[in-house]
């Protein structure tokens, strides 16, 4: 690795007040530090995000958000960059407002203190496109009382309020900020062991907590069942090995509700996978142990490890 302090425009973003701090694999990687997207590595080959990409500013965010809440620095290479784009999650306006409180809290060292914002570069906090949006959602979360906003000339600063942490203590944990995930497969006993020594122990490294509807005992109808339950996951792994129907349905149900679908199905049924889905990127794998590999390897690469678990 060797330490570099150049000037650069961001792969991402394309501010040009970016540094590029590190290099490393003879510069074929290279550590970027921007204001507005964070820190993190991206290789040469994948250095140009698709021009026809239009949500850059969910990229910054998703970087951000790493950075700040797990403190990790993403690394982006030319193969696991098109599943990160295509699994950034969506989210409304009012969770954007909780989604700024929770960074807020994040960025305070204790409570009562004055965090402060830079509107033109701290805009991916609350996962907004630039910093007309990041302001609405400070105003709107100061005018709830959630937070006092207080300016001088060059920046301003927010402390949160005791109604914020109270607000906090209550609704700070979104399903979407949740620990579980779904698991959607088949049941039969040729899959048994690409759950046990697959799927599962990948998901629990990740340091989430693997759901799978047969393994709960329940008594509520199927149906409700595991749509309460892919609401309350973080995301969506959907092997589609022996291509059952329930398993398309219920990847589709989370995308719908904007949760993060990770596709793998085993080498000899790649031909099988359903027309609208065969361009989504799929884990092909040939044993449990390569499943359970690469699986692990894209949830780090595309949602990030958990550390409510660790
Ligand atoms: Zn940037």
């Amino acid at each position: 690795m060797s330490t570099k302090n150049e000037k650069v425009d961001c792969p991402i973003c394309s501010l040009n007040d970016t540094t590029l701090i590190n290099t490393r694999d003879r510069g074929g990687d290279c550590e970027i530090e921007c204001p507005i997207c964070g820190k993190y590595w991206i290789t040469r080959s994948s250095k140009k995000i698709p021009d026809n990409f239009k949500e850059k500013s969910k990229l910054s965010a998703w970087i951000r958000e790493k950075n700040l809440f797990y403190d990790i620095i993403p690394e982006f290479d030319s193969r696991n960059i098109k599943s990160i784009i295509e699994n950034l999650p969506y989210y409304s306006t009012s969770q954007k407002q909780i989604i700024l409180l929770r960074a807020l809290r994040q960025k305070s060292k204790y409570p009562g203190d004055k965090v402060q914002l830079n509107e033109e570069q701290d805009f991916p906090l609350a996962w907004a496109d630039n910093a007309n949006e990041f302001r609405f959602y400070l105003q709107s979360i100061s005018m709830r009382g959630f937070v006092e906003l207080d300016s001088t000339l060059d920046h301003f600063t927010a402390n949160i309020s005791h109604a914020g942490w109270e607000y906090l203590d209550k609704y700070g944990e979104l399903p979407a900020f949740q620990n579980q995930v779904f698991i959607a497969m088949s049941f039969s006993k040729a899959l048994e062991e690409a759950w046990e020594k697959g799927i599962k122990p990948a998901v629990e490294k990740a340091g989430y907590k693997p759901y799978r509807i047969d393994k709960i005992p329940h008594i509520e109808r199927i149906d409700a069942k595991i749509i309460t339950e892919i609401k309350n996951s973080k995301f969506l792994i959907a092997d589609v090995t022996e291509q059952k129907n329930g398993v398309y349905y219920e990847a589709g149900f989370a995308q719908g509700l904007k949760r993060p679908v990770i596709w793998s199905v085993r080498n000899d049924e790649i031909d099988e996978v359903h027309f609208d889905t065969k361009t989504f990127n799929h884990i092909v794998w040939e044993t449990p142990k390569e499943l359970s590999q690469e699986l692990y390897y894209r949830i780090c690469a595309t949602i990030g490890e958990s550390r409510t678990q660790k």
